[in-house]
């Protein structure tokens, strides 16, 4: 038996490294340039919530069952990520909410394409044809990187700018709605970071995040302040999902003197607003309305799409399902894919990815 995994990100590189394990031949296609996906450009963060309950708080909307495996399986998944030859850099998260292990994403992919023995991962650039008659996981990473699907479930009307690999177009989405997939809620959901209104590249994504919404005043165009400070969530994703919907999915922060000395996770406000190209920290002269006062510094930011939320309902056993629950013969999906885990709030893409991964694998080779 072969199993065909398409994608050779966090949860394709885990689930062929898993079959390997299990003496199942894993064929791993690659869409893009280059193995890794999202997960080499990623702070390599892999996390849970410290308690379940803040899990299920935190992320309303999502499949219980989903969340639990997740949660009941990650410390184990990290030990054997470790045995798999990635190498822990530090063995907490910065954020008292949660644990987990941070790793370094470059020695990440390269141990689990190389330590894992992964067959076949020689990337191919252009369009990978996912048909096969072989048992398949898809592990393509969600449709982020596609305008129009975004455009189509996101948020109509906005280009959203990405901040996440080129190659996540839907692929794995669009072939499995093709043999009768059914689709999770929140599929209007998104992760992703509010970043200064200028042109990035890839190693922009991380540094250049304006993580600090919780400190600001939040205006649109428009001057309406649209969304309370008080109501930022921790990881922000509610502040970049309310700026998606606004004009041009376009925001101001207004910082006042005692905002810009707050400590936030990665330094000072005062630093990651440093970080902002010039062009997006705006003179205050320059607003398009009126600022309150005693602000000192205003940083037009804009919504981007890091990873779809919303996806292909899945079982515990990481089987693609159709609306009525039946598991579609031979069709599996992990990680972004496979949707409806942290629906109505945030949780660990790269903990997600990693459990199902290695349930997907599991699956397969069980023939399940
Ligand atoms: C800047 C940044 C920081 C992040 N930080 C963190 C963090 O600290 N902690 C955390 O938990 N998460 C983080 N994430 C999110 C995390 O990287 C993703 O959740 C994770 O990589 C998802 O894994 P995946 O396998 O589903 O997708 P990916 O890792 O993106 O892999 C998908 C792969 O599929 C390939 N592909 C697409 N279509 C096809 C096709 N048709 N055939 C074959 N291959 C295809 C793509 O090229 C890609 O290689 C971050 C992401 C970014 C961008």
């Amino acid at each position: 038996m072969t199993v065909v995994v398409a994608g050779a990100g966090m949860a394709g590189l885990v689930a062929a490294t898993r079959l390997r394990e299990l003496g199942v031949a894993a064929t791993v296609r690659e869409k893009g340039t280059r193995p890794g996906g999202s997960m080499l450009l990623s702070s390599g963060v892999i996390w849970r919530h410290r308690e379940w309950d803040d899990f299920r708080r935190e992320c309303p909307g999502g499949d219980a069952r989903l969340q639990r495996l997740i949660w009941d399986r990650l410390d184990d998944a990290l030990e054997w990520l470790a045995a798999a030859g990635a190498v822990p850099v530090r063995e907490e998260t910065a954020n008292p909410l949660t644990t987990g292990t941070r790793f370094d994403p470059a020695q990440l992919t390269r141990a689990l394409v190389q330590n894992g023995g992964v067959e076949g991962s020689t990337p191919s650039a252009g369009g990978v044809p996912l048909h096969t008659s072989d048992a398949a996981i898809l592990c393509s990473g969600g449709f982020a990187a596609s305008p129009e699907l975004v455009d189509r479930f996101v948020r109509p009307a906005a280009r959203l700018r990405r901040r996440g690999n080129p190659w996540s177009t839907g692929d794995g989405l669009l072939h499995a709605l093709e043999r009768g997939a059914a689709l999770t809620a929140g599929m209007d959901e998104f992760y992703g970071r509010n970043m200064p209104d200028a042109e990035w590249g890839e190693d922009d994504f991380v540094s250049r995040s304006q993580l600090y919404a919780r400190f600001a005043r939040i205006f649109d165009e428009t001057g309406n302040e649209f969304f309370r400070r008080e109501d930022v969530s921790w990881s922000e994703t509610n502040v970049v999902q309310a700026t998606a919907h606004r004009p041009e999915a376009r925001a101001y922060y207004l910082l006042d003197e005692e905002a810009v000395r707050r400590q936030v996770r990665y330094g000072t406000v005062a630093e990651l607003v440093a970080a902002a190209p010039a062009a997006a920290r705006v003179r205050l002269e320059e607003l398009p309305f009126d600022p309150p006062p005693g602000t000192r510094e205003a940083v037009r930011v804009v919504a981007a799409i890091t990873h779809t939320i919303g996806g292909l309902r899945v079982d515990d056993r990481a089987r693609v399902l159709r609306e009525d629950g039946s598991a579609i013969d031979g069709l599996y999906a992990a990680g972004v894919d496979a949707g409806g885990v942290a629906t109505g709030g945030y949780a660990s893409g790269l903990a997600h990815a990693l459990v199902l991964g290695l349930v997907a694998a599991e699956s397969a080779a069980a023939g399940e």
